[in-house]
């Protein structure tokens, strides 16, 4: 355990409000957030944080005046010091729960709420036309979400003047009572956490420091999307806390149906409807694709109804860009309702000719 006079960088004498304006000048440097991946950083604000919680605290601080680096010494001349409540420091300034759970307290506690915290996620849905899913469109989504307020930055002050440190806590967020060396910390009744507290409030937002608002961003939607595909757009939701990160935009796609086509994946059903004749003895019959062209399409003879023709790369565009589905063209036989006279004959010929024999019908 280093000297946590050395490692804030301030003298023995100095003031409580020293302490901390060292203690948040050096935690800033070294938040592992400004200092991804770096060991040494990491190293750094681990022994800035403990450091801060001894000399933080008016009584730890006494008590280390007064013992020095005993008080981590353990055992012989520890003066009554449990070594052991000391191993659990190190569980107490865990990386991942930085500030917040560093001052005890739950890990979920308000005082995490003082720094740092990442802004909401926001849902919106787009509603597109079965063609601007395929084709992709830049689509203008109206977001309703909290933005800072403009009026006083987002600090909730009203202008010219600024948040204060909050008297209660002194700015640390909780409050703890001691007990011996355990102090039992918890979120400041008087700012509920945040360190700091409004005597003017701004009258844009009431002190909220927030406004709610109607944004409009546009939404580059890919050819391909389909009924309820969700697109994200990292940090466009809410604005984050205290220089927290801002939230993501998630955006759902809502399709109308086609009364043409049928989706399946990136396949797309269309029914193509043919007489008795044709399927029987095959023709070639122009189908419309989804882009508006017509193909032209070879029904085999003896087709049956419900038979499926594939069109190659004529569906839907795939959204991972390799390609497009394919084009099915599933036969429906028509039987006419009405019959011209000489209909009527030329199907009773047909009836008369058939080598089916009715009674020969096989269900299967
Ligand atoms: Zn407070
Ligand atoms: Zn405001």
């Amino acid at each position: 355990m280093k000297d946590p006079y050395e490692v804030l960088g301030v003298p023995r004498t100095a003031s409580q409000d020293e302490i901390k304006k060292a203690y948040r000048k050096l935690a800033r440097r070294y938040h592992p957030d400004r200092n991804e991946g770096d060991k040494d950083a990491e190293e750094r604000f681990k022994e800035v944080a403990a450091a801060h919680d001894i000399l933080g605290d008016p009584e730890k601080r006494t008590q280390y005046d007064q013992l020095g680096s005993r008080m981590f010494a353990g055992g012989r001349g520890g003066a009554g010091f449990d070594p052991s409540a000391f191993s659990d420091l190190g569980d107490v300034f865990d990386l991942g729960d930085l500030f917040g759970g560093m001052f005890g307290g739950g890990a979920q506690g308000r005082g995490r709420d003082r720094r740092g915290r990442r802004g909401r996620d926001v849902e919106a849905v787009v509603n597109l036309s079965f063609e601007d899913s395929l084709k992709g469109i830049t689509a203008k989504v109206p977001v309703e979400m909290a933005t800072n307020c403009q009026a006083c930055s987002g600090t909730g002050a009203e202008p010219g003047t600024m948040p204060v440190v909050c008297p209660e806590c002194r700015g640390r967020g909780v409050v703890s009572q001691s007990q011996g060396m355990f102090a039992l910390s918890q979120p400041c009744p008087r700012c509920h956490g945040n360190g700091t507290i409004i005597e003017k409030p701004c009258k844009v937002c009431g002190g909220a420091g927030r406004v709610r608002q109607t944004k409009r961003y546009q939404v580059k939607i890919k050819p391909g999307v389909t009924d309820g595909t969700r697109i994200r757009l990292a940090g466009k939701g809410e604005p984050g806390a205290n220089g927290g990160p801002p939230g993501d935009l998630y955006v759902t796609t809502r399709v109308a149906s086609s009364p043409m086509f049928e989706r399946r994946g990136a396949d797309l059903v269309i029914d193509v409807p043919m007489t008795y004749a044709e399927a029987a003895l095959g023709a070639t019959v122009d189908v419309p694709t989804p882009n508006g062209a017509q193909l032209s399409l070879k029904v085999p003879a003896g087709s049956q109804d419900g038979k499926l023709l594939r069109l190659r790369g004529h569906g839907a565009p795939k959204l991972n860009g390799s390609g497009s589905g394919d084009l099915l063209a599933r036969l429906r036989l028509k039987v006419p309702t009405k019959l011209t006279k000489a209909e009527r004959e030329a199907i009773e010929n047909l009836q008369k000719v058939s080598r089916e024999d009715p009674r020969e019908r096989v269900f299967s």
